[in-house]
């Protein structure tokens, strides 16, 4: 009779651990359902229905550490007595862990003061933090392209009606241009005569440079490619700018390996795009500073960094810098163009181009170039 009884207590205290761990998964499946909340949210909410399930409720605190970051149950103390972990392994990776502990002493089970049962759920539990965490980033980088891809949407539009406008102005300024060299060339002009020509001609030639660069940006003209050193090219960008960096107060660090292989590239676009970025970074430093130029070789592609310790940009200016005629320069010192040529160029050689930035720390372009030969994009 004693026996049965003792079977009988035992089956209902295997059933009332079983119902625990059901409820902490349910509640675990539910928190995972809620669409509108943050990763940082979820792990908050997992981490709190974890001590439920565990055999001393009351006692059980929690916590899972993710990439350095910690989620924990309002109890959670570092000095326990007993703890038990299960990996979060993301992508093959360990990214973290789930960990239930308890603080005071308890008398020793299957493994330590846990049940056999416990080690099994924490390591459900880990695995079902990892699908969570996956499924919500992939949720994530899938929002991130989209925008990218609104963005390229954007740019190339802008592209094609900037390319309408450079062809339309173009045949109008070659005539401007034709006609002020003829009036250039008559004898006996009068001296202010001949002054307003050389103003005519100076400024539609400004006017065909801004041309060229639009067309540039809408990558009407293609690359001439052929086998490049980028070391050598940012060192020949370099020996333009070298002066005045110096006389900016702005000290040069290049990290240009050896090894770096050749790439099929238009040299002259390459160089106005280190030009370009060179001279940004320059302006953005009027009390001097650290440019630092990098190139580094990649598997099938290298790469070119080039930070400086500027002013930064905020968000929002982050957002217009490929839009033609973004600028926040006075007349004279930019035209807004830099940056959207840069981007046309690079994509004409099937690379990319992206720029992170602190206002007040400073900024970095990352170029990233493909080694073999590409068909442009
Ligand atoms: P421009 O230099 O003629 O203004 P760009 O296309 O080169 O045109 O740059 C657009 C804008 O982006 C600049 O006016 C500036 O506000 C911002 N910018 C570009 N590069 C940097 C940088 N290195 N640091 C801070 N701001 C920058
Ligand atoms: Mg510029």
């Amino acid at each position: 009779m004693e026996s049965s009884g003792c079977l009988n207590e035992r089956a209902q205290f295997d059933l009332l651990e079983r119902v625990k761990e059901l409820s902490c998964l349910y509640g675990i499946a539910r928190i995972a359902a809620e669409t509108n909340l943050s990763i940082d949210m979820v792990l908050d909410g997992i981490v709190e229905v974890l001590p439920a399930a565990w055999l001393d409720p009351g006692l059980a605190c929690a916590r899972i550490v993710l990439d350095g970051r910690s989620y924990l149950t309002s109890n959670y103390t570092r000095r326990v007595k007993h703890r038990q972990r299960a990996p979060i392994v993301i992508d093959g990776r360990k990214r973290g862990y789930v960990e239930v502990a308890y603080p005071e002493e308890k008398p020793g089970r299957d493994e330590g003061p846990f049940l056999k049962e416990e080690r099994a759920l924490i390591d459900t539990v880990a695995r079902e933090v990892a699908v969570i965490i996956m499924r919500r980033e992939a949720e994530q980088d899938k929002v991130k392209l989209e925008e990218q891809l609104r963005h390229a949407d954007r740019l190339a539009t802008i592209g094609q009606l900037a390319a309408g406008v450079a062809h339309e102005l173009n045949e109008p300024l070659g005539h401007i241009l034709g006609f002020a060299q003829l009036v250039q060339k008559c004898p006996d002009l009068p001296v202010q005569a001949k002054a307003d020509v050389d103003r005519i001609l100076s400024t539609s030639l400004y006017a065909r440079e801004i041309v060229k660069k639009l067309l540039m940006f809408s990558r009407q003209i293609s690359p001439q490619k052929t086998k490049v050193n980028l070391n050598h090219l940012v060192r020949n960008g370099l020996n333009l700018l070298e002066f005045r960096c110096a006389s900016d107060g702005i000290t040069v660090h290049c990290f240009l390996p050896s090894d770096l292989p050749e790439i099929d590239a238009d040299p002259s676009q390459l160089t106005q795009v280190f030009v370009n970025l060179i001279v940004n970074a320059i302006q953005a430093m009027p009390a001097g500073g650290t440019l630092t130029i990098r190139t580094l070789k990649g598997r099938g592609k290298v790469f070119l960094t080039i930070g400086d310790t500027g002013v930064g940009m905020d968000e929002e200016a982050l957002q217009k810098i490929f839009t033609p005629f973004f600028t926040t320069k006075d007349v004279g010192l930019g035209t807004g163009l830099g940056l959207p040529v840069a981007h046309g160029i690079i994509a004409a050689h099937g690379g990319s181009i992206k720029v992170e930035s602190k206002v007040g720390k400073g900024t970095t372009c990352r170029i990233q170039l493909p080694t073999k030969r590409n068909r442009p994009l």
